[in-house]
């Protein structure tokens, strides 16, 4: 593992994943721009999340709450046009935290998640975006278990029952496989499930797709991916702690 990596390999390997973006995004026909790259900084330092912002970085993903707000309540000061998201399995102990630093959830997997989002930003007043984690693999745990489950809490948005949640589109994960094939059914699951929910509910933008990681990418993009998560290609190996 590879933890030498210093503050010019940072921006190297950024400048590297831009590149890639916008080449998968010229193969597959779709605007340049039009894909927005999350730098996901779980288990990375504050120096290293620096480092990224210099080389202008962002927006960027956590899924540890505890350890997001320990690292962003600093980094906001440091450059307070940074965006942080959380992108994991959310516990709901910890949504006040969550909705106190981060300006988009983008793994909501149930209604009680929903209920307890609105709840804590009802309270200090803030709107917040979220995204639908819809489950697309076979072994990955998270999101919502079918389309129809998440067009319940759809519903639940429609009839106004959360006035500080803005819905704005949706996540998945890729199962955790070499097997392309796999790979691109659960993206275009996702694309066909935000299709169909988006016509079902013009009033809300539900343009968001969260999708693609640092090994499946460019396969995410060419399925219409508006934004991906990366870390290891990134940042280097996570070491947990
Ligand atoms: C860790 C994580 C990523 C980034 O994974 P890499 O393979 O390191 O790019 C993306 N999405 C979620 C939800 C994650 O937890």
């Amino acid at each position: 593992m590879d933890k030498t990596l210093n503050n010019f390999s940072i921006s190297e390997n950024l400048q590297i994943i831009r590149k890639k973006i916008n080449e998968a995004e010229k193969k597959s026909g779709r605007p340049e721009g039009s894909v927005k790259l999350m730098a996901v900084s779980k288990f990375h330092s504050i120096e290293e999340i620096k480092s990224a912002i210099n080389a202008n970085q962002q927006l960027f993903g956590e899924n540890r709450v505890q350890e997001a707000k320990e690292k962003f309540e600093e980094l906001f000061t440091f450059s307070p046009n940074i965006e942080l998201h959380i992108i994991g399995q959310l516990q709901t102990n910890k949504v006040k935290n969550a909705v106190s630093i981060a300006t988009c959830i983008q793994s909501v997997d149930r209604i009680d998640l929903l209920k307890e989002i609105e709840k804590q930003c009802s309270k200090i007043n803030k709107n917040i975006k979220v995204l639908f984690e819809l489950h697309t693999g076979e072994e990955s745990k998270s999101g919502f278990e079918s389309p129809e489950k998440l067009d319940e809490a759809l519903k639940l948005c429609a009839d106004n029952n959360f006035p500080h949640i803005i819905p704005a589109g949706f996540m998945t994960m890729a199962p955790f496989t070499e097997n392309q094939t796999i790979i691109r059914n659960s993206f275009r699951q996702l694309r066909e499930t935000a299709e169909k929910l988006q016509k079902k509910y013009p009033q809300f933008d539900l343009s968001e797709l969260s999708m693609g990681m640092s090994g499946d990418f460019e396969i995410a993009i060419e399925e219409g991916s508006t934004l991906v998560r990366v870390g290891t290609a990134i940042f280097g190996e996570r070491i947990a702690n």
